[in-house]
């Protein structure tokens, strides 16, 4: 952590994209370039959030199948406006009960943010452990990022089209059982996938099946990074909640800087160079495809991959650690 963030500033006369050529203004659409998120193995950061996926995952997957008493653990019984919760059960008239529990919740997530940052968008957000889930299993279908990078570019072939068919398989999978999972709470999980498979569900389950289905596949699958830079509104306010004691991911410009390729071994005073090596590896771990480098930007989850990354380096490097 540094004592001052460094802001990167935009000199707008500086862009010399093809529409902005000596016009002195900066274009407000840029059609997205594909990131290739590298897989980080281990690292502190990473470990967390292995541990918080799995236990979110799980208690997704796994309390809807639960009952107490005959009754399902958690099932919002919308015909009947009855609510179980837990083995309580709850009618419209406590719905002041669920308002004073969300608000609650939302100071809960603001104070949480205050003190420590985007931890929401980088360890538990639905969308982020959906993305990361899609991408985990990207990577064991295509292979590493050069990988992927290299099969995308290939002509098509038949080894192609079945790594591509088999990821996109996959993914489906792992969203309809998103999807059936979360219908699950409202209808209960035995009775769906019984009426779903033998036609006698009625056409909302499907619907909503669908619905969830096509938004986990499209969502984790294709829009990924977008979803946080252009369609979430939490995103983009959460800065507010940012003192000067909050915690944020990144760069020490006085340690790292100038940064440098050398010789392993060699000491960067020797070359007149900071401590930072130029790998681009916390880059290539990005996945919102930012270089922390730069300055703190609104693009950065807080999902602390780059500092895995750059640790993992500087551990093969023998970089003694702050
Ligand atoms: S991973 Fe570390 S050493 Fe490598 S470029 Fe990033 S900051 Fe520099
Ligand atoms: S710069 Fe990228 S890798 Fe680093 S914390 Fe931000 S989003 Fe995560």
């Amino acid at each position: 952590m540094s004592s001052e963030i460094p802001v990167k500033q935009i000199d707008p006369s500086s862009d010399t994209s093809d529409n902005n050529k000596n016009t002195g203004t900066v274009e407000l659409y840029a059609s997205r370039k594909k990131i290739y998120v590298k897989g980080v193995k281990k690292g502190f950061f990473q470990r967390i959030r292995n541990v918080s996926l799995t236990a979110l995952m799980g208690m997704y997957f796994l309390f809807v199948w639960f009952t107490v008493d005959g009754q399902p653990l958690i099932h919002f019984d919308l015909p009947a406006r009855e609510f179980h919760l837990y083995g309580t059960t709850f009618y419209p008239q406590d719905f002041i009960l669920l308002s004073g529990m969300l608000i609650i919740a939302a100071f809960g997530l603001f104070f949480i943010t205050t003190l420590f940052g985007r931890v929401w968008c980088g360890y538990t957000c639905p969308q982020t452990v959906w993305t990361f889930i899609f991408m985990w299993v990207e990577e064991r279908i295509e292979g590493s990022r050069n990988k992927r990078m290299k099969l995308d570019k290939a002509p098509r072939s038949a080894e192609k089209i079945a790594k591509k068919s088999a990821k996109h398989s996959a993914w489906l999978l792992i969203a309809l059982a998103t999807g059936l999972t979360f219908v699950g709470y409202f209808y209960p999980i035995r009775e769906l996938i019984t009426d779903l498979f033998t036609l006698q569900a009625n056409g909302w389950a499907y619907f909503w099946v669908a619905f969830f289905t096509a938004a986990t596949y499209l969502n984790a699958g294709w829009l990924r990074e977008q979803v946080c830079l252009y369609m979430c509104p939490y995103a983009r306010f959460q800065s507010v909640m940012f003192d000067p004691d909050t915690r944020v991911v990144s760069y020490d410009p006085n340690r790292g800087e100038p940064r440098g390729g050398r010789k392993k071994g060699i000491e960067p005073s020797e070359l007149g160079l900071g401590d930072c090596i130029d790998c681009g590896q916390c880059v290539q771990v990005c996945p919102t495809g930012i270089d922390i480098r730069d300055g703190l930007q609104y693009e950065c989850i807080g999902c602390a991959l780059c500092i895995d990354a750059c640790d993992e380096v500087w551990t093969r490097w023998n970089i003694r650690a702050a």
